[in-house]
């Protein structure tokens, strides 16, 4: 650093960089520290979040002092800053940032910062500021503060996550990830959703699962539409009185991703009952036969891509048709809270195939979804009725033995018990 000024800054445009790595919250944090290390920083703390729909913002807090930069994405650009204090040559950084990002264009300014004839030195107790100064050093000092976030445009959720990517593929319909979470563990995000978490998967596939279950008693064939992370299978197939379970996944790189990197929830993937087919869930119900389901689960993700038509009148008419005199359908209902025009207009729609007193609304929590309110909305085609069980005992045996820990025979009648303004958005 020359004698005249403290610090050295340089300010770049990275212009024409590949949009996709300007999006990619894990790869643009990955670079950022590889800069500062490239570049001989002692790399502090590095913290990045992922806006979506798109964009990042992150630091690298260096003992040189700091690396930051925010992405559009949608420009292929990216303003970052390189500022030094120590004998760093902060053009390395430059260098290696703009080969990761592929910029095909750039301009940078360096600024001296700090010009030492402008200041006056304070008196100050040096020793204590080395020691400490040494702690830095240590590797496992660094902090990494990954954030993935899921919003809409008034409210999000942020999770935070090691910054490791174990699975990361754009499919035909979506992009698919597996990564890992501090607090839930590994976890699937397609597009910038989350899907399912190991720690509070659970929540969600169990309440998917058992309440129609122990609603029909002695239900033989059930069709999964979606559910390519498989933990609904799973539950669905604890009941032995289940001889067929086909799924329909429309996506064969979700089913592979959670194979390998999530095989607590895709755990029954190999069981004799279950034909997994990969294809449109929509197309299939389109062309089933009538009556042959007891249960149909749509297990589908947000209403956009290709889960949009999963919240049609279409799809819905066809799912009555092939649901057996007394089936029933559940699906994934989204919140109250969170994209409440498609919970409310869903509900519209199966009180309109199955009739106003029979497309019930179950309540749950999952932790990683906005808001952490959740719904599963119901067709009940005939005089099976979650809301009229009785056989409790049945619920709490099966509970005690198959070791469950979110479902029990309580939780199996409150998730109908509605708050006043979500009898208000559904008119039930
Ligand atoms: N729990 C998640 C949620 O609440 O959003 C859903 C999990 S599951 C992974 C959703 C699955 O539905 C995804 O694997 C997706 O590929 C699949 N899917 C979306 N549209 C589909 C369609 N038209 N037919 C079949 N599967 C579909």
């Amino acid at each position: 650093m020359s004698s005249t000024a403290l610090g050295n800054h340089i300010l770049v445009e990275f212009m024409n960089c590949d949009p996709h790595v300007m999006n990619d919250v894990a790869a643009i944090e990955r670079d950022m520290v590889g800069a500062a290390r490239k570049a001989e920083a002692t790399v502090i703390n590095s913290t990045f979040h992922h806006f979506s729909p798109y964009g990042v913002s992150g630091v690298v807090v260096i003992q040189e002092s700091h690396l930051a930069i925010h992405t559009w994405p949608e420009y292929g650009y990216a303003a970052v800053d390189v500022f030094t204090c120590g004998d760093m040559n902060a053009w390395i950084a430059f260098d290696h940032l703009k080969e990761c990002f592929g910029a095909k264009s750039y301009s940078a300014i360096e600024m001296k910062r700090g010009s030492v004839n402008l200041l006056t030195r304070n008196d100050f107790d040096i020793t204590s500021a080395r020691e400490k100064a040494a702690e830095w050093r240590n590797p496992d000092f660094y902090t990494r503060n990954v954030w993935f976030t899921d919003k809409d445009e008034d409210q999000a959720l942020s999770l935070r996550f090691t910054g490791d990517v174990f699975f990361d593929v754009q499919s035909p319909f979506q992009r698919v990830r597996i990564l890992e979470s501090t607090k839930y563990g590994k976890m699937l995000a397609l597009d910038d959703m989350v899907m399912t978490t190991i720690k509070d998967e659970f929540h969600y596939h169990e309440m998917i699962s058992h309440p129609s279950l122990f609603t029909l008693q002695n239900a033989k064939n059930v069709l999964v539409i979606g559910g390519g992370d498989g933990g609904t299978v799973r539950e669905v197939l604890r009941h032995s009185n289940i001889e067929k379970v086909t799924m329909v996944e429309i996506d064969g790189e979700v089913i592979k991703a959670c194979k390998e990197h999530l095989p607590e929830i895709a755990a029954a993937f190999d069981d004799p009952r279950l034909e997994l087919i990969v294809d449109d869930g929509i197309a299939y119900v389109k062309n089933a036969p009538d009556a042959i389901y007891d249960l149909l689960i749509v297990d589908g993700s947000d209403p956009v891509g290709p889960a949009e038509g999963l919240f049609s009148v279409d799809f819905y008419q066809n799912c009555y048709r092939t649901l057996k005199a007394d089936g029933i359908l559940v699906a994934q209902g989204e919140s109250p809270k969170f994209n409440e025009k498609a919970f409310a207009e869903l509900n519209q729609t199966l009180q309109g195939i199955f009739g106003k007193e029979n497309a019930p609304v179950g309540l749950f929590f999952v932790p990683t979804y906005p808001t952490g309110m959740w719904s599963f909305q119901y067709g009940l085609k005939g005089s099976a009725d979650p809301r009229k069980v009785t056989n409790t005992d049945a619920i709490k045996s099966f509970v005690a033995e198959k070791g469950l820990r979110y479902y029990n025979e309580d939780i199996h009648f409150s998730t109908f018990a509605l708050p006043n303004f979500v009898k208000q958005l559904i008119q039930q």
